[in-house]
């Protein structure tokens, strides 16, 4: 699995600056970073056989008994995904969503596409209770979305895989990489999605971290030019489409509308405003399969370890989590931002490029109001 990003949302409330101060809404869980493939964009660099020190089945329910913490002042609690690597090469995997689900934690899970993703585990993910599942398609054919999973068939097992989720009821969300060398294939992967049924797709704007390293990302012009043709692709597609690591795709979507005349508070009493404030830090969580925390899956910076201090202490209270919950605490165009609530950009891209998470998004090209600069 190359993301992270599975397609469960929680329904954690933010407060009114869209900070997400008690809880994640998303908590993202390496379960192992075992994996039959090793994509070119890995950001878990995913080895056959698991890690030593992987968390113990005794110690990742003592995970799940912590994160019941979260909702301790009666706040609803976050939403799993479970990830890796691939989390079907956990041998508890279904005792572990079983104590979940018997907590009252919703699960999904983010899966590899191997030969150990067959029909019948499908079908069982959905008995065992997993709310959806997410699939990565990074190409609109074989030739180039194998090249990039290095592994031959991935392509045509990934659409297997769609139509048996669809068979079994079990909602997906597609994730697509974006690159500078890889975008311009993004309508022709839409015509091949649409043939299928999925409930979301979401473009992942590439982080040069792990193996992703060796790829490009978009420049900020062809970045701004790719998230306005997914806004109206999403007007007219069977399917939402989101994004991953583009936060100012809210910039682009919700300035017409401000232009239109609509008020902030209008705006966000609509739809429109789901996902708003979620970036790395705020609203999203992640721990490694060695029960390391990190603001995202993408933001490696590590603020303890689950094995010995509380996920909900970590969150809370650790000094970065709460500054990247602070855009006012933001450095140049980003905390100087008429948008930065709603959005506050890519914590994960800010570091991967300036080594600082609180600097400016470098794929936002956007001079607010403010006129101040980065
Ligand atoms: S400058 Fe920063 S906060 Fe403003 S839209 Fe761009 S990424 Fe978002």
């Amino acid at each position: 699995m190359t993301t992270t990003h599975a397609a469960g949302i929680g329904s954690v409330r933010p407060n009114a600056d869209w900070a997400y101060d008690r809880a994640p809404m998303i908590i993202y869980w390496e379960l192992t970073n075992a994996c039959g493939l090793a994509c070119r964009h890995c950001r878990a660099t995913a080895m056959p056989e698991p890690a030593a020190g992987e968390l113990t089945t005794e110690q990742a329910i003592a995970v799940l008994d912590d994160i019941l913490g979260f909702s301790a002042d009666g706040e609803p609690l976050p939403h799993l995904v479970m990830t890796g690597g691939d989390p079907l090469k956990r041998t508890d995997l279904a005792e572990l969503v079983a104590a979940a689900t018997s907590r009252g934690i919703g699960v999904s899970l983010a899966p590899a596409v191997t030969p150990l993703l067959t029909k019948e585990k499908i079908f069982w993910m959905k008995e065992i209770g997993i709310q959806a599942i997410s699939l990565s398609l990074d190409a609109s054919n074989a030739e180039y979305h194998d090249g990039i999973r290095m592994v031959p068939g991935t392509f045509d097992a990934t659409l297997t895989a769609l139509d048996h989720a669809a068979e079994a009821g079990l909602p997906v969300q597609v994730n697509t990489l974006v690159t500078e060398t890889t975008a311009t294939d993004l309508p022709a992967v839409y015509e091949v999605l649409s043939q299928h049924t999925l409930m979301q797709w979401s473009l992942f704007f590439l982080i040069s971290i792990g193996r992703g390293s060796e790829l490009v990302e978009l420049s900020p012009g062809d970045a701004e030019h790719w998230l306005l043709w997914a806004a109206r692709t999403n007007r007219e597609a069977p399917f939402r489409v989101k994004t991953t690591e583009a936060m100012h795709y809210r910039r682009l979507i919700t300035t017409p509308m401000l232009r239109a005349g609509k008020s902030r508070a209008e705006i966000e009493a609509g739809p429109m405003s789901r996902g708003f404030g979620i970036r790395d830090g705020n609203g999203i969580v992640f721990i490694s399969n060695l029960g390391d925390v990190c603001p995202s899956g993408f933001l490696p910076i590590e603020i303890g370890n689950v094995k010995d201090t509380s996920l909900v202490t970590l969150y809370r209270d650790t000094e970065l989590m709460r500054s990247l919950r602070e855009p006012s605490s933001f450095t140049g165009r980003c905390g100087v931002c008429e948008f930065n609530t709603w959005c506050g950009g890519s914590r994960a891209r800010a570091y991967a490029w300036t080594g600082d998470p609180l600097e400016t998004d470098p794929l936002c090209p956007y001079q607010p109001a403010a006129g101040h600069s980065s």
